[in-house]
């Protein structure tokens, strides 16, 4: 039977104004031609043997049907007792905490929660390219501020970022340590965004998942900071625990990306609209890990400080063998990526120069394109990830050596 003519677009514009993530798709032609995946941002190591085993036994015994809505009551608690000792802040598990399915989900969520159609939401740029699909599927409308490669790290221009501000600004997205440049707020920083966020009533939505990977001696070298390795969410600073919508997740600090746990922490008011978008987006996450989250929150300081040692000496690993090989790059203060700069390989753009590495070279890293919101602007630059076992990345810095004779 002949089909009648189609009268009406199958793709709602909303989904046919974002691609696939360019992210993922690095880590699908990685396995394609066989190349050292040093694109999507997750360990090649195993996660910890006590949180697995965790894992098994809430499974064993009989955590399989749904959990309450808004997290398992002991992952819940965790979580508060957690941010607590850690952040020292007092969050109430049963009105401030929402469990979600990663902080993919724990984002969106929380925007579809709060953003109306014609609002704005401010983004520094180079971003996680989740906050473009997040901003666009909430109705949305993003403003950019730069973030600037300088001696001094990755900065942003005060009144560019003052400018952004004004009476239909409803929020701002940090990501600190951020995602992609390894760049890590200061105090000083954090406040003059937080006195932004009051002046304008503003909320702020903080990704907060690499909190725990701050690398030594790199916060703010000269301005005397004491808390040298130490996170600083912004829901500490004065006045923004009620503004503040912290989304964070178990994927990085206990290297499990795979099972897709996140929270989100937020005033009550908040909160309380995110659980009802989450319910009707997933129901819930996965009951059995969100036990065995409970017991990973609830590890002791000693194993943060060894996650910290581990991430340290693969950056100090991988930092020169970049630097030798011709990218131009520092090291990151947080996090573990490290966002490079191309424009001495002299390729047409970071796609051309991607494929070439993949293909010719053998190691996978994102296109700088696919974190600004104008491919432009990330035309010199790819991003690499460190979060890999050192024989990965010893068999990444091998194969790298081969670049130098294109510069
Ligand atoms: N956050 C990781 C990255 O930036 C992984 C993102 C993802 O694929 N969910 O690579």
């Amino acid at each position: 039977m002949t089909q009648p003519k189609p009268t009406k677009n199958r793709i709602s514009k909303k989904a046919a104004s974002f691609t696939e993530s360019v992210i993922r798709e690095m880590t699908r032609e990685a396995v394609k031609y066989g190349a050292v995946n040093l694109g999507q941002g997750f360990p090649d190591f195993a996660a910890p043997e006590d949180i697995k085993q965790k894992a098994m036994e809430a499974i064993a015994a009989d955590h399989n049907q749904y959990a309450i809505t808004w997290g398992v009551k002991s992952f819940r608690d965790a979580i508060a007792e957690k941010t607590k000792w850690f952040l020292d802040l007092d969050v109430d598990p049963e009105t401030e905490i929402t469990v979600t399915c990663g902080s993919t989900e724990g984002m969106i969520a929380g925007m579809l929660a709060t953003v109306d159609a014609g609002e704005e939401v401010i983004v520094f740029e180079p971003f996680y390219e989740n906050y473009a699909p997040d901003a666009i599927l909430s109705d949305a409308t993003p403003r950019h501020v730069p973030l600037r490669r300088t001696e001094n790290g990755w900065q942003f221009d005060k009144d560019e970022l003052r400018n952004a501000f004004n009476e239909k600004t409803k929020a701002i997205i940090i990501c600190n340590p951020n995602n992609p440049t390894g760049k890590v707020f200061t105090r000083e920083e954090l406040e003059f965004i937080a006195d932004l966020c009051k002046e304008f009533d503003a909320i702020c939505f903080t990704d907060e998942i690499y909190e725990h990977i701050i690398y030594k001696g790199e916060r703010r070298k000269g301005k005397g900071e004491s808390e040298e390795t130490k996170h600083i969410s912004m829901a500490q600073l004065v006045g923004m625990r009620e503004r503040t919508v912290v989304v964070n997740s178990l994927s990085k600090t206990y290297s499990v990306t795979g099972w897709r746990v996140g929270y989100c922490i937020a005033p009550p008011d908040i909160t309380n609209a995110i659980r009802k978008v989450h319910d009707f987006l997933t129901v819930g996450a996965a009951n059995p890990l969100q036990h065995a989250g409970a017991y990973a929150l609830s590890l002791p300081e000693s194993y943060y400080t060894e996650l910290q040692k581990e991430y340290q000496k693969k950056r100090d690993f991988i930092i020169p063998v970049l630097q030798e090989a011709g990218f131009k790059c520092d090291a990151p203060q947080g996090a573990y990526y490290v966002m490079t700069d191309i424009s001495d390989f002299n390729f047409e753009n970071d796609i051309e120069f991607t494929n070439f590495l993949i293909r010719e070279i053998g190691v996978t890293v994102v296109p700088g394109s696919s974190f600004y919101h104008d491919a432009a602007l990330g035309k010199t630059e790819v991003r690499f990830c460190f979060c890999k076992k050192d024989e990965t990345l010893e068999a990444a810095a091998e194969r790298l050596q081969k670049l130098k004779s294109r510069i």
